[in-house]
Parts: structure tokens; C-alpha cells; sequence
């Protein structure tokens, strides 16, 4: 009896745990300049395949709107035209503009797109950076107040000669926060989508939370914290993805607009929050601050949390995040 009623259970089990083909689906590709992975789990193979695949049609369809190395893209028709009359783009573009520019006044400027008036001018794979001379030259064009925006007849102008712009430091977050959007109309809860820093989590790990780590930004493969997260967006800032070194200094792509030149007060930046363009946004705007007046921003703010690696390897937490025992 005692054992039948064991052999019963063990049935039951194995029934309850094995629904034909429900199971975690991963996939990887690399758009946008950077790696792009999406791990989710569907009771249904065909599903998943369609939903992961879904996934990177939205981020190519961004990136062709978007990316400043493509010269058909919307972007690259702004940066050629707006200086000299407004350019007529999508509602999209315009808005993740329009939402760039907000960022930029409630940073103080530390967050802003025309910092590609100056950015152009260093080339990370070839290892050159402008000379003083040059930046002193592009350095008028960095200010967001420059960047109009039309929202009725929905169109960008440049009110000043030689701005640039580049969303290379929120449209990853955008993309994986849209890329959220499309799995959850679908029917996944429990799903993460990663473009290169930034993380877009769905649900929880079924039952249990994600972990997500935050990298030493000088040992890539350790770990300076884990965090437990469940459907929220987290997306780091480093100055270890794209940087040259030359003479001692480091120079990497995340620009201090007031000065043209590489923020040095921080190694990384790690923002959590609710969406995913914001913490993409906030985790740039925090590197180019630096400790002190990151974390006064990060706890201006509700709903948002942030980890700073400052220049000497030291963790900063926002006041909501408890402090762990031990970094590992
Ligand atoms: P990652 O690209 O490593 O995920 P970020 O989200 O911080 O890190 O994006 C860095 C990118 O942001 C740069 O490559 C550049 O395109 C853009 N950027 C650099 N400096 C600024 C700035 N001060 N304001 C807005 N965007 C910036
Ligand atoms: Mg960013």
C-alpha cells in the first residue's frame, strides 16, 4: 500500500513536470554593434522560436532608424540636413529624442546626444582622439539646448553649425524595452532580453528571481555584486566596452560633454529601474557625473537604484539598495 502510493506520486510528478516540450529557449545574435541574447520560457517550441525571432526583427528595425553607421538611416538624415532646415522623422525617432533632451535637462546636461559634435572625432579601433585644438573647435556645438524639436509638424532643426547627434547611450535600452513589450504580447512571462549592458527582465525565473551580475570592470570574468531582480530593466555603463589606451590615460566613449573629454570619475555605472530606456539613459548620465552627484540624482528619483564602481574600485550603492555582506 505504503508503495503504491509512492509509485502513484512519482507518477503524478513526472506528469505535472513534463509537459511536452515546456522548456527555456535561448538564442544570440549581434545587432547593433554589440551582443544581443534573449532567454524565455514557452510551454510551445514554435512559439518561442517565433517569439525570439520577432524579437530580432524589432531590433534590426531600430537599428536601421537609429544607428549613426548606417547613412540611410533617419538619424544619419538629421545629423546631414538639420543644421541647415528641419528635418521631417518618424514619431519614434522624435520621441526618444524629445525623451533624450528631458534627460539632459534633468541631469544638467551630463546626458546629452550632441556630445557626438565632439564624439566623432575619436575612433576607439584605430586608437586616435582629437587634439585640444580640435575639440576646442566642435566643443560650441555640444549643447541639447540646440537640438528643436517640431512635435506638430514632427520635425528635428539645429539651431547652431556642426551639432551631431548619436542615441548610442539610451537606444540599446529602448530596444530591449520594446523588445519586452512584443514577448509580453505574445503570452511570455518569464523572460530576459540583453543588448550588450543593458537588460530587459519579464517575470521571474518561475519561482525564483534572476540573478544578474555587475562585472569588475577590470576582471571580466568577476563579479563585484549579483542582483536579485524580477521584472525590471538594469543596464550598465563601463569604460571597458570601447576604449583605447595612450599615454597612461584611458579614453573610452563615454563623454563628459562640458569638456569633450572621457568622464574619468567612474569605471562603471549600473542603474536599476522600472524601464529600460530610462535606466540605459540614467546609467550613462550617472558615469558622466560621478559618485556624488550620480547617487544625489539616483535618490532624487522614485523607483530607481544604482551602483557605482568609482576610480579606485570602490562600490557607491543608491540609499534604497541594501549593502550586501561581501562583494564576491
Ligand atoms: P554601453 O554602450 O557600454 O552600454 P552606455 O549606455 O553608457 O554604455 O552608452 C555609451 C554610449 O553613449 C557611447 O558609445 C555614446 O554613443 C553615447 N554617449 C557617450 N557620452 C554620452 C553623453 N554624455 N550623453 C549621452 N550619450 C553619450
Ligand atoms: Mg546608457
Amino acid at each position: 500500500m505504503h508503495r503504491a502510493h509512492a509509485f502513484l506520486a512519482a507518477v503524478v510528478f513526472l506528469l505535472a513536470t513534463h509537459d511536452a516540450a515546456a522548456a527555456w529557449h535561448e538564442d544570440q545574435a549581434a545587432i547593433m554593434g554589440t551582443g544581443m541574447r534573449v532567454e524565455l520560457w514557452s510551454e510551445d517550441e514554435a512559439a518561442a522560436r517565433a517569439a525570439i525571432a520577432s524579437v530580432w526583427r524589432e531590433m534590426r528595425r531600430i537599428d536601421r532608424l537609429m544607428s549613426t553607421y548606417k547613412q540611410d538611416s533617419e538619424i544619419s538624415a538629421v545629423n546631414r540636413d538639420a543644421a541647415k532646415r528641419p528635418v521631417a522623422v518618424g514619431a519614434e525617432l522624435l520621441g526618444l529624442i524629445a525623451e533624450s533632451l528631458e534627460l539632459s535637462r534633468l541631469t544638467d546636461g551630463a546626458f546629452d546626444i550632441t556630445y557626438a559634435s565632439v564624439g566623432y572625432l575619436y575612433d576607439y579601433r584605430a586608437g586616435r582622439r582629437p587634439t585640444d585644438a580640435e575639440i576646442d573647435a566642435a566643443l560650441p556645438a555640444v549643447d541639447w539646448r540646440h537640438v528643436r524639436i517640431d512635435e506638430n509638424a514632427r520635425t528635428i532643426f539645429f539651431a547652431a553649425p556642426g551639432v551631431r547627434i548619436d542615441l548610442g547611450g539610451i537606444a540599446k535600452g529602448y530596444a530591449v524595452e520594446r523588445a519586452a513589450a512584443l514577448l509580453r504580447a505574445r503570452g511570455i512571462e518569464h523572460a530576459i532580453v540583453t543588448a550588450g549592458g543593458d537588460s530587459r527582465i519579464v517575470g521571474d525565473r518561475r519561482g525564483k528571481p534572476w540573478i544578474v551580475g555587475i562585472r569588475d570592470p577590470r576582471a571580466s570574468g568577476r563579479m563585484v555584486a549579483r542582483l536579485p531582480l524580477v521584472d525590471e530593466a538594469i543596464s550598465t555603463s563601463g569604460d571597458y566596452e570601447r576604449f583605447f589606451e595612450a599615454d597612461g590615460v584611458r579614453f573610452h566613449h563615454i563623454i563628459a560633454p562640458a569638456s569633450g573629454q572621457p568622464a574619468s570619475q567612474v569605471r562603471s555605472a549600473t542603474v536599476i529601474g522600472p524601464n529600460a530606456t530610462r535606466t540605459d539613459g540614467l546609467s550613462t548620465s550617472v558615469f558622466v557625473l560621478g559618485p556624488e552627484r550620480g547617487l544625489a540624482l539616483i535618490d532624487s528619483l522614485p523607483d530607481v537604484e544604482a551602483v557605482i564602481v568609482d576610480a579606485h574600485g570602490r562600490l557607491h550603492y543608491s540609499s534604497g539598495l541594501e549593502r550586501p555582506g561581501k562583494a564576491t
